[in-house]
């Protein structure tokens, strides 16, 4: 005789920032969730995320592992400007820690755990869909009234049930153990983002301090670049070559929201998933965890009303909440990442104290307060300034 097939109102397919937020709000509304997750790599990623993130979703303080002050930016020609955090500090997290907590909090809340590997979508004979994976080299199935697919950038259950096609930036990072006696060009309190065509012809490259370790990377989309080659050059210039290095890793980063995040019927994606990635920075960590409760909340709705229209509701939301600041950050990107002049340019702006300014408002807040209206109007003066070629920088 076979074992009957477990079955739950959702699956929700990754254990990530994003699934493991829409598993601990669907548990925590009291329905039956299982949160699979094929673990065994931790997620290669800077870790730096923002207040509204700690404030929203509860993270408390002993998962920080850093807090920051400053982000250094540092245009072609090694000029640096420092840009002080105005209020609070930029949290630094390890993606292995962080991961674990958010996880470990979403079964605490109600939610059943599985380890493995989706593999594909399956249907039973009414309909309704069944979550295949292989763990241990074996096929097991889960049933479910819906599917959250938060598997990260390359999702396999949006290539099984939701098609779309993402932009894709490769990022790559070496972790490195920090020396108690620090080198002279690193300050465990300031973020350094490196513009230079050299490092990164289209994104940009970092050296993020995480107390004990630091993470140094740099991100591209053009096929050919090399990565690792540029992460050696960064690390050789400032005077890092010879720190530990504790692990090589890489990951696509999707920098543009999918236009379906769902299937019509009951499968909605989340997170990297879904392409909520802001363009420019590559921040995704609170866009999961955004995309991730609202994913649970259209879940919730759908299971109570079974009417599949309320799984298009999150990617609504999001774009009313986020749409445009991500149509401004890739217009950024495509114009300010585009030649080491503009590079030059752009790290000569984040002199103005009102780029400054705006700059933490909406990346710590997620916010841009009316009373900012002013400000931005001459922010946007004068990035028409230099665009056009009428400001000096
Ligand atoms: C090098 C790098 C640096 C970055 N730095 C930052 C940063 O400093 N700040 C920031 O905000 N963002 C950063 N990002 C982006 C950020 O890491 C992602 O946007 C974020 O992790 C997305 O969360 P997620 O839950 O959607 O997906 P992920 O974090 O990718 O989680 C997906 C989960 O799904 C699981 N999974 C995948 N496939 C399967 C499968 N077939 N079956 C079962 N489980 C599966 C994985 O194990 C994983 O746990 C960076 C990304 C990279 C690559």
């Amino acid at each position: 005789m076979t074992n009957p097939i477990p079955c739950f109102d959702v699956v929700v397919v990754g254990g990530g920032p994003a699934g493991a937020t829409a598993a601990h709000d669907l548990a925590l509304e009291g329905q039956s969730v299982l949160l699979l997750d094929r673990a065994g790599r931790i997620k290669p990623c800077g870790g730096a995320i923002p207040p509204r993130l700690i404030e929203d979703f509860a993270i408390p303080d002993h998962i920080l592992v850093a807090k920051i002050s400053a982000a250094r930016m540092v245009s072609p020609s090694a000029v640096g400007v420092d840009m002080p955090v105005e209020d609070g500090f930029v949290g630094m997290v390890d993606r292995d820690v962080f991961d674990a907590y958010l996880r470990d909090r979403a079964e605490a809340a109600g939610a059943t755990r599985a380890t493995g590997r989706f593999t594909t979508l399956e249907r039973d004979a009414a309909g309704a869909p069944i979550v295949v994976y292989e763990h241990n080299g074996q096929t097991m199935r889960a049933g479910a009234r819906c599917v959250i697919g938060a598997d990260g950038a390359n999702s396999a259950v949006g290539r099984a049930a939701v098609p779309g096609k993402a932009k894709l930036v490769f990022a790559y990072h070496e972790i490195v153990r920090v020396p108690d006696s620090l080198p002279d060009a690193y300050d465990p309190s300031r973020c350094d983002v490196i513009y230079r065509g050299s490092l990164s012809p289209d994104f940009y490259s970092w050296i993020f301090p995480h107390g004990p370790t630091a993470s140094i990377g740099t991100g591209s989309a053009q096929k050919g670049f090399s990565l690792r080659q540029s992460v050696a050059r960064l690390r050789a210039e400032t005077g890092l070559t010879d720190l530990p290095t504790l692990r090589r890793e890489g990951a696509p980063i999707p920098l543009k929201p999918l236009k379906r995040w769902d299937n019509g019927r009951d499968v909605l994606l989340a997170g990297d998933a879904a392409g909520v990635v802001a363009p420019a920075s590559g921040e995704g960590i609170y866009y999961a965890m955004y995309s991730g409760r609202l994913a649970a909340r259209a879940v919730a709705v759908f299971l109570e009303t079974a009417d599949a229209r309320a799984l298009r509701a999150p990617r609504r939301a999001f774009m009313r909440a986020h749409g445009r600041v991500f149509r401004v950050l890739s217009l950024l990107q495509w114009f300010w990442y585009h030649s080491d002049k503009r590079r030059e340019q752009f790290v000569a702006l984040c002199r103005d104290r009102d780029v400054q300014h705006l700059t933490w408002e909406s990346y710590m807040h997620k916010r841009m307060p009316r009373r900012q209206r002013g400000a931005k109007v001459r922010v946007f003066m004068k990035d028409v300034g230099h665009l056009l070629g009428l400001a000096r920088s």
